[in-house]
């Protein structure tokens, strides 16, 4: 099948004071089209630094990273492949540019040459799928963190990447924030048929996923399906992952001799399986 990201023993070394940092260690892994996949690891372990490899922020050490059947090591390709695979960082702030909403958003494909009346309809199109078009008009600095996340996503959007990389997108948000910028991204993987790697350290994130990536020191340590990576309660424990507060209630009630299913993610499961013993 055809791959949407090929990462073929990627290897990469930031400039230390007086050594080199290895960052990324002989990392291989493909991703289809259309799926969805989170990757943990705990601070350092090297996600950043290979989300910016996967859209030519930073160029390989070592080995190659295929976006679209696109080499990121082919400089005539790099425009190609950042508007193939977009990015959204931690920090709104950072992401926006304009001091109109619909401004910001025109951006991105005013840099690559997309005629003017081409970028409206972009523009009006990723503003209704984010779900902020009445705030085409407003001053990006006033809106709420979740809001400024979802422009910064329409910006991105505006570029029609086939797949998007999220860097830990809601780790400056609020509950309700978080919830708006989640519902989002789920919007865009299920509706939009975007591929998506969501970079997160919440675990009722990553449940959501097709499949999730484990990093550890610079290499993928675990890379399973949500359910096969959270029953493994000690080893995740082990890597200084959290598990999901349900999962780490079952492997408790399991432990304490209830005779429940390992693999429950979610409150809904976990009602499911409790409702049996009725
Ligand atoms: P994560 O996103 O998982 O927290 P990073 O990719 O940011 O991890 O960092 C991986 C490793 O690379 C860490 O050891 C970090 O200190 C190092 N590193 C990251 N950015 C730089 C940089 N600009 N210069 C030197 N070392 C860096
Ligand atoms: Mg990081």
């Amino acid at each position: 099948m055809k791959k949407m990201i090929c990462v073929e023993d990627l290897s990469y070394e930031y400039k230390g004071q007086d050594e080199m940092i290895r960052a990324l260690d002989h990392i291989s892994f493909t991703i289809e089209p259309g799926k969805f996949v989170a990757i943990l690891g705990h601070n350092g372990s090297g996600k950043s630094t290979l989300a910016k490899l996967l859209n030519g922020l930073l160029l390989p050490t070592d080995g190659h990273v295929i976006i679209d059947g696109m080499d990121t090591q082919d400089l005539e390709k790099i425009w190609e492949i950042r508007s193939t695979a977009g990015m959204v960082f931690q920090n709104p702030d950072n992401q926006l540019v304009a001091t109109i909403v619909e401004e910001d958003i025109a951006f991105g494909p005013e840099n690559l040459g997309v005629p003017q009346a081409e970028i409206q309809e972009r523009v009006d199109r990723a503003l209704a799928t984010v779900e902020m078009s009445a705030f085409r008009d407003r001053a990006p600095h006033l809106l709420s963190g979740g809001q400024k996340q979802r422009i910064a996503i329409a910006g991105v959007l505006a570029m029609e990447p086939a797949c998007i990389i999220f860097d830990e997108p809601t780790a400056m948000l609020d509950p309700s924030g978080r919830r708006e910028v989640l519902d989002t991204i789920l919007k865009l993987n299920r509706e939009e048929k975007k591929t998506i790697l969501l970079i997160t350290h919440y675990m009722d994130e990553a449940i959501l996923a097709d499949r999730v990536l484990v990093m550890e020191k610079g290499k993928i340590v675990m890379d399973d399906v949500p359910k096969k990576i959270f029953n493994q309660v000690e080893r995740m424990k082990g890597l200084g992952l959290d598990i999901p507060q349900v999962t780490d209630l079952t492997h408790q009630l399991i432990e304490a001799g209830y005779p429940l299913s390992e693999d429950i993610l979610s409150i809904e499961e976990m009602v499911d399986e409790l409702c049996q013993y009725l």
